[in-house]
């Protein structure tokens, strides 16, 4: 075990305060516009210059729409060396809405037992507002820095994926606060397409003349059964090659006596391997085609599949000898911590800053059972991201 070694000094009542602060304050995905005026305000009491801090316009760009962009706070450094960026998305699942914090011991939970916490991310965007602020406290020297609060994260990983990387001031080294396990950092993530099936059938009278009709619910339940059979739905193994599928969305049809002419139907596939993804796309379109040419009227029409597959995010696997990863073991191993790393089976906003060339590692913030009502932060957790930000923040390691 290493031993801790010149651990940072922060205020850590200041922290623990500001993170139960940002926990309370709405704001889902879409709507973040309380939370991104909370940080700023902070930072301007800080002592930072209006100038220094940027609401991006993201929201234009982004496929959801939502009410505001991306905050961005750009540091020149007092110590030569590249940039680096530090971010935490400020965006939370709706179940958050209205949560009540309340401490207790270590522990923080929500009062309401119908709310989550939203320490995912609050507790990252919190680590980042710390950092901010104990840099002007304590006149901390830095090397050029970029705070980045991206919106969206939840619904997509939107505000990273259409960040204005010049914006960020081209930084070379990336850390993302948006974990559990101060100890652990996540040097890659799985990638997923999202598909959407619309199955085209025949109307016919269900009681007088079925066959004259094409069942597209007959389509999708023969597609669905060979995908299942043959191993293509859920956890997916063939050989060396892995990944996962799920068909989560089915919708169709609006009465007994009508042969059904259309469903659609909504799924998505992960897998760590850009090729084997691609493959599983394949393996569904084909499943829905086959079964198309399955199911005929008597006069010999079939059904007619459409098909569509967007890439969600891409998958990445940060090298050991990556910069940024280094400095986020060092820094984890500076607190006596025994830095762990892992690939995540989940989309990161670090998914898009690393295909998009700024490598970025995702570190913990204390977040439990996130997007539930279990939720929880740990306190421990919480308070060694604080330093692990600091030390980086500061360019100790
Ligand atoms: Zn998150």
């Amino acid at each position: 075990m290493p031993r801790p070694t010149q651990i940072p000094s922060f205020d850590r009542k200041g922290a623990v305060d500001r993170v139960l602060r940002l926990m309370e304050i709405p704001g889902k995905s879409c709507e973040e516009s309380l939370v991104v005026q909370h940080l700023r305000t902070a930072l301007l009491e800080a002592g930072y210059a209006e100038n220094q801090i940027t609401i991006d316009d993201v929201h234009r760009q982004s496929p959801a729409g939502g009410e505001v962009g991306n905050l961005i706070l750009n540091l020149p450094g007092t110590l030569k060396a590249p940039r680096r960026l530090l971010m935490a998305h400020v965006d939370t699942v709706p179940l958050c809405v209205g949560c009540k914090p309340a401490l207790k011991g270590n522990v923080v939970k929500s009062k309401d037992k119908t709310t989550a916490l939203g320490a995912d991310d609050r507790s990252g965007a919190a680590v980042l507002l710390t950092t901010a602020i104990e840099l002007a406290r304590q006149k901390l020297p830095h090397p050029p820095i970029t705070f980045f609060w991206p919106v969206q994260e939840e619904i997509g990983l939107l505000g990273a994926r259409f960040v204005n990387l010049k914006h960020l001031g081209n930084p070379k080294l990336g850390f993302n606060w948006d974990g559990g396990s101060a100890a652990m950092a996540t040097i890659g993530a799985t990638g997923a397409y999202d598909l959407l099936i619309e199955v085209e059938g025949l109307a016919s009278h269900a009681g007088v003349h079925p066959e004259d009709g094409v069942s597209a619910i007959a389509i999708a339940g023969l597609a669905i059964a060979d995908l299942q059979k043959n191993g293509w739905h859920g956890l997916i193994i063939k050989g060396k090659s892995t990944g996962t599928s799920n068909l989560g969305v089915i919708q169709g049809g609006d009465a007994t006596n009508v042969v059904t002419s259309r469903v659609v139907l909504r799924g998505e596939v992960r897998s760590h391997d850009p090729k084997f993804r691609k493959k599983l796309v394949t393996e569904f379109k084909q499943a829905f085609e086959r079964a198309a040419g399955e199911v005929r009227s008597a006069a010999g029409q079939t059904g007619k599949i459409r098909f569509m597959a967007t890439l969600k995010y891409e998958s990445f696997e940060l090298p050991a000898q990556e910069p940024c990863v280094q400095s986020a073991l060092a820094a984890i191993g500076r607190l006596g911590l025994k830095p762990e790393t892992k690939i995540s089976n989940g989309g990161l906003d670090a998914n898009w800053l690393s295909v998009r060339g700024l490598p970025t590692v995702t570190l913990g913030s204390g977040q439990q059972h996130v997007h539930t009502v279990n939720e929880t932060l740990q306190l421990d957790d919480y308070l060694h991201g604080c330093a692990i930000a600091m030390l980086l923040a500061t360019g100790e390691v």
